[in-house]
């Protein structure tokens, strides 16, 4: 069985597209947790539930049925259904952005997440990325990578994605503060808090392509 792959770090810091390179170049499945967080949060705005209110939505995801593809591909977030309605374009909404670190700070929805997250690399063979991969999720990972860039840089790179999809302008220092914003939340949480794991390899992907850190990494996971 393959070992897993644990990709974590802060939000522009390039780890899907990296991450679904490696799980493509390395045969892997390809697991964006981010993406079962943002599912949820969809759910809830959807029902119209507050989203300080724990019990409620504690209730939501114990009846919850989220799909994830697990096939990388390279040019393509995953697709993702919840109650099987397809909403991979939806998730990636500034509304569910926006409100995605509250509801992931709460522990019914991270236990149900995790959970999850655990059956599906039950048998290995995964390329997981996340905030907790390697921290939480997945501690005995093969090999765990912590991706950073500057915060500068990161806004940089969502605002050419948001370009690409075509979506309502925002200025770079108004997308770096939300970026700056959103990491702030992750990291002060009390509930598995972004942080690197004490052996993960740490990449700085400033001034470095996408091909190199994809390279990198799979030559650390081959060794
Ligand atoms: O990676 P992505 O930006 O899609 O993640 C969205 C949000 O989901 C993060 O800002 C974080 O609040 C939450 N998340 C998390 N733990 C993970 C993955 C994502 O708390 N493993």
């Amino acid at each position: 069985r393959p070992p897993i792959l644990a990709i974590d770090g802060p939000a522009g810091a390039g780890k899907s597209t990296v991450t679904r390179l490696c799980a493509q170049q390395l045969g892997l499945k390809y697991l964006d947790t981010g993406a079962m967080y943002r599912a949820i949060t969809w759910l809830v705005l959807q029902s119209q539930i507050k989203l300080d209110d724990q019990l409620a939505i504690a209730d939501l995801v114990s009846q919850s049925d989220i799909k994830l593809q697990l096939d990388a591909n390279p040019d393509h977030p995953p697709r993702v259904w919840v109650q099987q309605q397809d909403v991979t374009d939806t998730i990636r909404s500034p509304e569910v952005t926006q409100s995605v670190s509250a509801i992931a700070a709460q522990s019914a929805v991270r236990q149900a997440l995790v959970r999850q997250q655990r059956i599906l690399g039950q048998s290995g063979g995964l390329a997981a990325e996340g905030r907790d991969i390697g921290t939480q999720v997945f501690p005995a990972a093969g090999l765990k990578i912590f991706l950073t860039a500057s915060s500068l840089e990161r806004a940089r790179r969502r605002h050419k994605d948001l370009e690409q999809q075509g979506a309502a302008p925002i200025s770079l220092e108004q997308l770096e503060q939300q970026i700056a914003q959103r990491d702030q939340k992750d990291s002060q949480r009390s509930l598995s808090p972004l942080c690197k794991a004490y052996d993960a390899i740490e990449i700085d992907t400033d001034g470095l392509s996408i091909a190199v850190v994809t390279d990198q990494i799979v030559q650390h996971y081959r060794n």
